[in-house]
């Protein structure tokens, strides 16, 4: 990780040096033909995915980092090549926006449930990174005002995720197959819940775009910063 740009423009560094920037994998949650969730309006969680990516991959590109788009393109692509198949990269990030269970919905609480919810799996070969990479985002999401969403802790099938800092809405999901598949410290964030119709437009904002993006890329490029 490098900041080279103010050391550029002052002729000290040759650029070569920008080849020790680190390279970001960005993941666009699924796929046009898989799109994931469906938000309360009947837009799907694939295009808030690619609009909150694009703003994150902006955000580290101008940090000095650089970025691999994946499934930014449309096209199919199965969860364990996600993140083996740029070579180089120092770090795994994946775009998502959440749903909640369909019992929920069917009581009439879409509106009980909001925020965002960050995941990490032990399976990932650099699980304390990926921990520490989480905590820098979480900070950031906080600090910029959002809330962590704690359901998926609900001790019921289909949740029932032990959280590690309920503090900072970090999850542990060992079986998320692009975190134990990725080979670098990989972090998976739920930016928020689309299946509510008050967060849905909330985050369809250009505005809370920007801020979501910032905050993430924020704890990526801090984490990358510090990573030993
Ligand atoms: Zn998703």
């Amino acid at each position: 990780m490098n900041r080279l740009i103010p050391l550029l423009l002052l002729g000290l560094l040759p650029s070569v040096a920008l080849a020790q920037s680190s390279l970001v994998i960005v993941d666009t949650g699924h796929t046009p033909q898989h799109p994931g969730a469906t938000g309360a309006s009947g837009r799907k969680e694939y295009l808030y995915n690619l609009d909150l990516s694009a703003a994150v991959a902006a955000s580290l590109v101008k940090s000095g980092d650089r970025v691999a788009r994946i499934a930014a393109d449309g096209k199919e692509i199965e969860l364990p090549q996600r993140a083996t198949r740029t070579p180089g990269a120092d770090f795994f990030i994946s775009i998502h926006h959440d749903s909640m269970q369909q019992a929920w919905i069917d009581a009439g609480k879409r509106r009980d449930y909001a925020g965002y919810s960050i995941f990490v799996s032990k399976k990932n070969p650099h699980y304390e990174q990926s921990l520490k990479c989480a905590e820098a985002i979480g900070e950031r999401l906080l600090k910029a005002g959002e809330k962590p969403s704690l359901y998926h802790a609900t001790p019921i099938p289909g949740e029932n995720r032990p959280i590690l800092d309920r503090r900072l809405g970090i999850h542990q999901y060992d079986d998320l197959i692009v975190l134990k598949t990725a080979p670098t410290p990989a972090v998976l964030v739920e930016a928020g819940v689309i299946a509510n119709p008050d967060e849905e437009q909330r985050l369809a904002r250009p505005e809370t775009i920007v801020h979501l993006a910032d905050a993430i890329a924020g704890g990526v490029v801090a984490c990358q910063v510090n990573a030993p």
